[in-house]
């Protein structure tokens, strides 16, 4: 059988592609290995009960996608929030940094911080979002960047501007606030990218995420996770996609230089007249299903320079009753970051990177059903919990021995702002980086967003120098995963923007 294009995973972004290509007329088959479509998007209900996002949970920056109403997910899905999506808890003898569905209610309880939270929504209404929205978009389209650069007050802010984009967030939240509220409200949202708080580039994750949530809340999906991979599948079958689950691609063909088709692992083969796009770990895709034969030795050697980052740890902690915060403001946040002050953060992140486990792990905490009930029986709540954390850690021996101990650590570090919360849980689950790995093989050692978003692996360097327009060096080949521009999260902007580049430039 032949299809005008083959799309490798039904992840957000394969999905997203396949939707636009087969928007423009082409047929065309996404191939997935795993039972169900969503890639790091999904959920499972337990035994009693509890519903788990697996993978994504929140989705404030697909709020900000052209994507989002392209695909219609504002009304495919029911979107739920609470008045506080987002909390700071970084040390239990003073109060939490809470940030509010209304920017007035969050600088009021910023204290003397509050003018200059204002100052940035204001920033991010005439500036920031357009610059963000310019930088998800494809490199080096002119029109998106005019628009931004009209927006400027002048050359100097231009300059102001892209210093810090560059600047470590630690600096700008000492220049920015006068005290730890504002500094670790802001700094404690950019722990969901990996760019350490002390390095260059950690200030525009943390900018476009608290953004992102002052303006659009942290929505989750009422029902769970699913119900947006559910719906992406639907946009998709509306377009006249066909979504085949539970097939594994395991090559791709090449004959004279140019990718025709690929072969499943029951040996049968599906024929692509026009594309194969794949949203697959570009590493893979090279050596596993292309075979470095077909490709160019230069390309090669870049994309080895590709570095994945730390995995992520998994936790939930299903409870019988609402958790016992000791700060009543994080009742009803959908997030909260447990992370200590900068300085510890710091640390952390530096001993994650020095493949160590953290002592003071720094946590990502979720209470989706905070603002969607449904997840849980009646009365009980769940915490989803992740954490940066080494695949191997050098320090802590076989898995099956640190993980539970680590599981206690991160416990230990929440009883300290929910005293006795040990009492309330009725079940954990436990997936380490590699066990997320399993799940999905993009995934790489845990890494949730396809290589770090360090400076140096984002626009023109992603995933290799000079080729971050979707092509490969196979012709009819092109990638649109989370590896490529504009990188990881959920906003399927990869897949986007790969689908115009095929649709431009199919060759
Ligand atoms: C624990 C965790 C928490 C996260 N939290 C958030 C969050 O709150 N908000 C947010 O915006 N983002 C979050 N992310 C990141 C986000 O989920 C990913 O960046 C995003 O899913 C990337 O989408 P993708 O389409 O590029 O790849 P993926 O979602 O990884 O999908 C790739 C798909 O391709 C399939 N595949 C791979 N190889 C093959 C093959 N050979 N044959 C067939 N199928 C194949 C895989 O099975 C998978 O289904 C999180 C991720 C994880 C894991």
């Amino acid at each position: 059988m032949t299809v005008d294009a083959v799309v490798i995973g039904a992840g957000p972004n394969g999905l997203v592609a396949a939707t636009l290509l087969a928007r423009a007329g082409w047929s065309v088959e996404v191939l997935e290995r795993r039972e169900v479509a969503g890639g790091a998007i999904g959920s499972e209900t337990s035994e009693r009960g509890y519903v788990h996002d697996w993978g994504s949970a929140f989705y404030g920056l697909l709020h900000t996608s052209p994507v989002f109403a392209e695909l219609g997910l504002d009304r495919r899905v029911g979107w739920a929030h609470t008045g506080s999506p987002i909390a700071a808890a970084w040390d239990p003898s003073v109060p939490a940094a809470v940030l509010h569905r209304r920017e007035h209610d969050t600088a009021a309880g910023l204290g003397v911080d509050g003018e200059a939270w204002l100052d940035l929504v204001a920033w991010w209404h005439r500036l920031g979002s357009r610059l963000f929205t310019a930088m998800l978009g494809p490199v080096g389209a002119p029109l998106p960047l005019l628009k931004t650069a009209a927006r400027l007050h002048g050359p100097r802010e231009a300059l102001q501007t892209a210093r810090t984009l560059l600047e470590p967030v630690e600096a700008f939240v000492a220049h920015q606030f006068a005290t730890d509220a504002g500094r670790m409200l802001l700094a404690g949202i950019g722990t969901h990218a990996d760019v350490a708080v002390d390095a260059a580039g950690s200030t525009p994750p943390a900018l476009l995420l608290a953004m992102a949530a002052q303006q659009h809340g942290m929505p989750v999906p009422v029902g769970g996770a699913g119900r947006l991979a559910e719906a992406l599948v639907e946009a998709a079958e509306q377009a006249g996609v066909v979504v085949r689950t539970g097939v594994d691609v395991t090559r791709v063909v090449v004959r004279g230089g140019r990718a025709v088709g690929v072969v499943t692992a029951d040996g049968s083969g599906l024929a692509a007249r026009r594309a194969v796009v794949a949203d697959v770990a570009p590493t893979i895709l090279a050596r596993d299903l292309v075979g470095e034969q077909h490709l160019p030795g230069e390309w090669l050697a870049s994309l080895r320079r590709h570095r994945y980052t730390s995995g992520y740890f998994r936790l939930d902690v299903d409870l019988d009753r609402p958790a016992p915060w000791a700060d009543d403001a994080l009742t009803d946040s959908v997030v909260v970051h447990v992370t200590g002050n900068l300085d510890e953060l710091a640390m952390s992140q530096a001993e994650v990177r020095r493949n160590r486990l953290p002592s003071a792990p720094q946590l990502i905490l979720g209470q989706q059903d905070r603002a969607d009930p449904t997840r849980v029986p009646a009365g009980a709540a769940s915490l989803w919990v992740e954490c940066h954390c080494p695949a191997r850690p050098s320090d802590a021996g076989a898995e099956a021995e640190w993980a539970p101990r680590f599981a206690d650590r991160i416990l230990d570090r929440l009883e300290a702002h929910a005293p006795d919360l040990r009492s309330s849980i009725v079940d954990t689950t436990v997936v380490t980086p590699l066990g997320l790995q399993d799940r999905d093989p993009n995934l790489v050692g845990g890494d949730t967003g396809g290589g770090s978003s360090s400076p140096d692996q984002l626009l023109v360097f992603r995933p290799v120098a000079g080729w971050s327009s979707y092509r490969l060096p196979v012709r009819g080949l092109w990638m649109c995963g989370a590896a490529s521009h504009p990188g990881g999260g959920v906003h399927g902007m990869c897949g986007r923007n790969a689908a115009r580049a095929v649709l431009r430039r199919a060759w």
